[in-house]
């Protein structure tokens, strides 16, 4: 018989063939279920019903595939802002219903298992990149209240159901790394537990098994990238009473990647993760991994930034000091412009050696300068940076974001100061002379010309 990684390997080689390309990034909404459906019935004759209505009346949609006798739920997208796992599923279903020379792969899953999938069960969320529902409810907060309708239609499907495992999708900040070190936690995982003292029951210990075989599998394709979430118990949350209820739970969050900000490629990884999971239930091959392996996946930790800028120069009252400077990006959806924006804040300074960057530059010898502020705006940006100038004052109607290194104020002139949670904004100078310039959190160095990918503020 074939092994898994072959397996996984030969699929992962084919794997562009099964992306679904109408989904592209962060941005995943209501419309493109709905379109994928509606293509999809006439294709593939897949099988879907609509289970019930969101507060604001979109509908929300169960996918039903294969016909073995163990039963998988599957939910995504129960956090409007999160879609890795959307688009990974949609992936997924696409390899399921193709016909290729994995055949039988896809036979041998497919007669073992039925999947019950919920692509998206906040769409209303969703439509403006939020976390939370239109009642501003956090549906994996309520599964035991089910205020929401969306958790009221996850819980009767699961009744209905009655599943084997469920499957909880999510997304995580970029912050975490997997274990104290550099590497950025890109999947984790966790088994959910029932109670706060942790016990694991046979339903929790399957769940931790299969954990372990997900890890070791995703460990070959990114190693060192892949964490065991924190346990504590929650009892509001879905994947705690689901586990409660004796399914063997299993949640999955997608996290960051260097130079990865859209989550296509941590996509491309939890397509793997489904696959493994998928393969590992069809053939119970999960069930020869040791329960004490659960253990040893490194936890997750929230140690890592944007970027860490080294042993700056700081002046302050006449005096000056050595000091790191972090910055973390915090992301706004703009509705107008369908795209997220960021605000890059510094989130801390000081001795950040038990911290990491997904980019870290040593600015030993640099001096942080200020920025200054100009009415001006009649001359390239390039003179601005030159000239110390990081604030236009410049009325440009109502937009919050500029696509250029520079920020804008019309009437409530913005603070140039250097503070935690403010925007960083400053230069990096050398014997007087600017060589680097943090423009909202994006670094530019003097010396190169690259193309700006970042954003500036626009403020009122
Ligand atoms: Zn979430």
């Amino acid at each position: 018989m074939q092994t898994h990684s072959y397996q996984i390997s030969s699929i992962l080689y084919d794997y562009e063939k099964y992306k679904e390309s109408s989904v592209f990034g962060r941005i995943v909404k209501y419309e493109h279920i709905r379109n994928y459906l509606n293509k999809s019935a006439e294709q593939s004759s897949l099988d879907f019903k609509s289970i019930g209505l969101s507060y604001e009346g979109r509908e929300i949609h169960l996918i039903k595939i294969g016909k073995g006798t163990t039963k998988i739920l599957l939910w995504s997208q129960m956090h409007g802002d999160e879609s890795t796992s959307t688009r990974a599923i949609l992936d997924l279903i696409n390899f399921l219903t193709m016909s290729d020379e994995n055949n039988q792969t896809r036979k041998d899953i497919l007669h073992s298992v039925t999947l019950y999938i919920i692509p998206m069960l906040n769409p209303d969320g969703a439509e403006i990149f939020s976390r939370r529902n239109a009642q501003l409810i956090d549906i994996n907060r309520d599964a035991l209240s089910q205020q929401s309708p969306e958790a009221e239609i996850l819980y009767k499907t699961k009744n209905e159901i009655n599943p084997d495992f469920a499957f909880n999708l999510h997304d995580q900040s970029p912050g975490y790394s997997a274990g104290m070190n550099y590497k950025s936690s890109t999947i984790s995982l966790l088994a959910p537990p029932f109670n706060h003292q942790l016990e694991v029951n046979e339903s929790r210990s399957r769940s931790m098994k299969l954990i372990v075989s997900i890890y070791k599998e995703l460990t070959k394709l990114i190693p060192g990238h892949i964490a065991r979430y924190d346990d504590e118990f929650e009892p509001r949350a879905f994947g705690d009473n689901f586990s409660n209820d004796g399914i063997s739970t299993i949640l999955i969050e997608a996290g960051g990647w260097t130079n990865d900000p859209e989550r296509e490629f941590v996509r491309k990884i939890y397509f793997a993760a489904l696959l493994k999971s998928l393969l590992s239930i069809s053939d119970l091959c999960y069930q020869k991994e040791k329960l004490e392996d659960y253990d040893n996946i490194p936890e997750n930790k929230e140690i890592l930034y944007d970027m860490i800028l080294r042993n700056v120069s700081i002046g302050k009252a006449g005096k000056s000091f050595y000091s790191d400077i972090a910055i973390k990006h915090e992301t706004y959806y703009d509705s107008e412009r369908n795209k997220i924006y960021t605000k890059g804040l510094i989130a801390d300074i000081g001795d950040l050696s038990t911290f990491f960057g997904y980019e870290e530059f040593d600015m030993f010898g640099y001096n942080l300068q200020l920025p200054k502020f100009t009415t001006q705006n009649n001359i390239t940006i390039n003179d601005y940076h030159n000239n110390g100038i990081l604030f236009v004052k410049k009325k440009i109607g109502k937009i919050n974001w500029t696509e250029q290194p520079i920020n804008f104020y019309s009437t409530l002139k913005p603070s140039p100061e250097l503070d935690v949670d403010l925007p960083a904004n400053f230069f990096l100078s050398t014997c007087n002379k600017i060589r680097y310039i943090v423009i909202n959190g994006y670094l530019i160095d003097s010396n190169k010309s690259i193309r700006f990918n970042g954003n500036g503020i626009v403020y009122p």
